[in-house]
């Protein structure tokens, strides 16, 4: 299978390819970048439809770990796995054994964490193996209370940058997605006198959400056409594209989904709209920040102390995009590549 050749390599620095035949283990784990530090980032367990998939969705996720962590001024690089399987199938505690002891062979350059399809018991059994593995239970935990914050904290910094105000208060901010994450945000959103309105395609959290907080419910689609000050995506990525940018009236996006900009473009679209665009990687390091905390044996106040950075990040990021006339997001890219002196 080709690596360097593929458009999603980029100077990644080690891809490695495990293949445990009594578990059945078929991973493949890829670090970007180590200039900063070891390369972390979570495991992903898929039903990838070949192993081309697997390659190519590690080679993305892991570059931008390298970015993610860069701009949150983390001491780490960029890393990512993928185990090639069903989640609800194929997991095992032989399997999980076996990729720890995939992490193991790495010797630190890489620490795996949990991601789609893997859990904290996953990670405690990757335990047995390796000790460069991070989010075990006892640990950091859950990161979606620290996701949330840092949204909230970027929402702060936007709505300052773009609407001049120092709170939420009587603002309305629309929250696609009321999971983990966005019934979190909608808690602080609420405390903060912001008017809330929410979506999402399932239907008990929105009701939790609209009775705890007040807030309208509306429909999944029409979300993108309210007259609100923020829209906030925490649901999932790429719902930033032509169509849905034209209808947009929200002054300020800032939301915690990964990949929000259905291409990199889409940046520019809505600059060229005049919609401030808070990049979703810099908004959304709260979690990182968590998981990564114990491993880097960095106390409680000095993680809050850096998810509060994530306002001057967002500054620093507004400030030059409107110095230099550049979107946010390739503003953001930049501040990232700098720090990870590409
Ligand atoms: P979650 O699965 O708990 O919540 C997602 C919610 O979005 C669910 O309630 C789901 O029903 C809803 N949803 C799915 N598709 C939708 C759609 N098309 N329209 C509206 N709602 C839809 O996930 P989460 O942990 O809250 O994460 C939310 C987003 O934030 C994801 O994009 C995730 O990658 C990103 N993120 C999460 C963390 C974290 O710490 N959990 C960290 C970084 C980024």
């Amino acid at each position: 299978m080709a690596v360097f050749d593929l458009p999603d390599f980029d100077d990644h620095e080690q891809v490695s390819a495990f293949y445990d035949p009594e578990s059945g283990l078929r991973a493949i784990i890829a670090i970007h970048n180590t200039n900063r530090g070891p390369a972390l980032g979570g495991c992903r367990m898929w039903t990838y439809e070949s192993d081309a998939a697997a390659l190519t969705d590690a080679l993305r996720l892991s570059r931008g770990m390298t970015y993610k962590a860069a701009v949150a001024d983390l001491p780490l690089g960029g890393g990512k796995s993928v185990i090639i399987g069903d989640s609800h199938k194929d997991k095992t505690e032989a399997l999980m054994r076996a990729m720890g002891r995939a992490v193991e062979t790495l010797g630190g350059r890489y620490i795996v964490a949990e991601d789609v399809g893997t859990t904290v018991p996953d990670m405690d059994i990757i335990r047995q193996e390796t000790r460069h593995v991070a989010g075990v239970s006892g640990g950091a935990g859950n990161p979606s209370p620290s996701t949330a914050h840092g949204t909230f904290v970027g929402m702060r910094a936007a709505v300052k940058h773009k609407l001049g105000k120092d709170n939420l208060a009587g603002l309305a901010v629309a929250v696609q997605g009321v999971g983990a994450v966005g019934s979190a945000l909608c808690d602080w959103l609420a405390k903060d006198g912001a008017k809330l309105f929410v979506s999402d395609i399932a239907e008990a959290p929105l009701r939790k959400v609209a009775a705890a907080h007040g807030a309208t419910v509306v429909d999944n689609d029409a979300i993108y056409d309210l007259e609100v000050d923020v829209l906030a995506p925490c649901a999932l990525g790429g719902g930033l594209n032509d169509e849905s940018i034209a209808r947009l009236k929200a002054a300020v996006i800032c939301g915690s989904a990964n990949n929000q900009l259905a291409e990199d473009r889409h940046g520019q679209a809505l600059a060229d709209r005049g919609i401030l665009y808070a990049p979703d990687y810099v908004v959304n390091a709260g979690g990182l920040i968590d998981v990564a905390r114990i491993s880097l044996g960095i106390s409680l106040d000095e993680a809050k102390a850096m998810l509060e950075r994530i306002y001057d990040t967002l500054m620093e990021i507004f400030t030059r995009a409107d110095r230099d006339n550049m979107p946010t997001n390739a503003v953001a890219d930049r501040l990232a590549e700098e720090r990870f002196a590409r």
